[in-house]
């Protein structure tokens, strides 16, 4: 198992590295301006990390070096004409589920 020491958040902001989105609870979403450029996909912020470090940039010229689209790829096309979306999390965090007792 890989843990991430994650950076601290300081101000000005700059949310300019992997690191700093997943502390922000940050995600970003991939579009292909190809094929699909109306269906995003959310990156694996945790596998990017994993492979390039966690003070990875987080900004468009940097991602292209890592991500491409495979569907693309496939069709002999190029691969790299994505735009990235960064944005906040807004599904809820917590798996906990409270249920009323019955009896
Ligand atoms: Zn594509």
């Amino acid at each position: 198992m890989t843990w991430f020491k994650l950076p601290e958040i300081t101000y000005p902001l700059h949310v300019d590295t992997i690191g700093k989105v997943l502390a922000l609870d940050g995600e970003i979403d991939v579009y292909c301006n190809t094929c699909a450029p109306w269906r995003g996909h959310r990156l694996n912020l945790v596998a990017i990390a994993k492979r390039h470090g966690i003070d990875y940039s987080s900004m468009h010229w940097d991602l292209i070096k890592v991500v491409y689209c495979p569907e693309c790829r496939t069709a002999g096309r190029s691969d790299k004409n994505l735009s990235f979306q960064h944005r906040t999390n807004h599904l809820p965090r917590c798996d906990v589920v409270t249920r009323k007792q019955t009896n």
